[in-house]
C-alpha cells in the first residue's frame, strides 16, 4: 500500500476503532503509534551496535551470510513487551512504528536507497493458522511502504516443524533454522538484487544466516536484516531461552 493511502486508512480506521497504544493500551492521536510514555521508554541503541553485526560485541563477521544487520531496540522491557503484543494482540501498531524509525536508519546509512526487494522471514503454515498473520511481515510490509519499496513475501516459505525453537540450545537452533526455510516455488527472480530481509527478534542470527543463505542461492547480490529488537550478546548465554529469532 502507498503511504498516503495507508494515512488516509488509518484515520477513517480510527473513528471506528479509536487507535490505542499497542504496549499499555492508552488512546492516542489516529497518526500516532505509540504513547508518549511508551515511546520515551523505547531506546533507540541503533548507534551503540556494530554496523556490521547489529551486536553489541562483535560475532565472528566471517560467519554472516549478510552483508550488514540493523536493529532498534535492546530486547527487553518495554521494547519486549511491544514485540509481545505484535505477535499475540492486535500490536500493529508496534510493527508500524519499528518499521518508521528503522526506515530512518536504513536511509542515513545509505541502505535503503541500495534495496531493491523487501521480505520477511516467512512463518509455518501451522503458526500462521493459529495467529493469523506473520508478525514479521507487518514491520517488513510497513517498512517497504516507507521506504517506497516493493515487498515481496513470497520468496521463501517456512518448512512447518513441531519444534519449538526457542527452546533449543544455540547449535540446536541453527541446525534448526538451516532446515526451516526453504525456496517459495515460482518466486520473483531477483538475481542481482539487493533484498533486505526482516524479522522481529535477532538472538543468534541463525534464522537470518538461514534464509540470507537461500536468497544468494537465488541469485541476490546483497543481502541486509534487520529487526526490531536484538538480544545482546553479553545477556544471549543466559537469554536465549527466553528469546528467539522465530517464534
Ligand atoms: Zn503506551
Ligand atoms: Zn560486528
Amino acid at each position: 500500500m502507498k503511504l498516503p493511502a495507508y494515512k488516509m486508512l488509518k484515520y477513517i480506521a480510527d473513528w471506528f476503532l479509536p487507535n490505542r497504544c499497542p504496549i499499555c493500551n492508552k488512546l492516542i492521536p489516529w497518526d500516532k503509534y505509540v504513547c508518549r510514555n511508551c515511546d520515551k521508554k523505547l531506546k533507540v541503541i541503533s548507534d551503540e551496535l556494530c554496523p556490521v553485526c547489529a551486536k553489541d560485541k562483535c560475532k565472528n563477521h566471517a560467519d554472516l551470510k549478510f552483508d550488514a544487520a540493523v536493529s532498534l531496540f535492546d530486547y527487553k522491557d518495554t521494547a519486549k513487551d511491544g514485540i509481545y503484543a505484535l505477535k499475540y494482540h492486535d500490536g500493529t501498531n508496534f510493527g508500524e512504528y519499528a518499521a518508521k524509525l528503522l526506515a530512518a536508519i536504513l536511509r542515513k546509512r545509505g541502505i535503503a536507497e541500495q534495496i531493491d526487494v523487501v521480505t520477511c522471514v516467512p512463518m509455518s503454515r501451522d503458526k500462521l493458522k493459529k495467529r493469523h498473520r506473520n508478525h514479521s511481515a507487518v514491520i517488513a510490509g510497513a517498512l517497504a511502504m516507507f521506504l517506497n519499496k516493493p515487498f515481496d513475501d513470497k520468496l521463501l516459505v517456512h518448512l512447518s516443524s513441531d519444534i519449538v525453537h526457542h527452546h533449543l540450545k544455540a547449535e540446536q537452533r541453527a541446525e534448526n533454522a538451516a532446515i526451516s526455510f526453504e525456496v517459495f516455488k515460482g518466486h520473483k527472480d531477483i538475481r542481482s538484487k539487493t533484498i533486505l530481509i526482516c524479522d522481529d527478534v535477532y538472538t543468534t542470527g541463525s534464522t537470518f544466516n538461514s534464509c540470507c543463505t537461500i536468497l544468494r542461492s537465488m541469485g541476490a547480490n546483497k543481502v541486509f536484516a534487520v529487526s526490531a529488537a536484538t538480544t545482546l550478546l553479553d545477556k544471549v548465554n543466559e537469554e536465549h531461552c527466553n528469546g528467539s529469532d522465530e517464534s
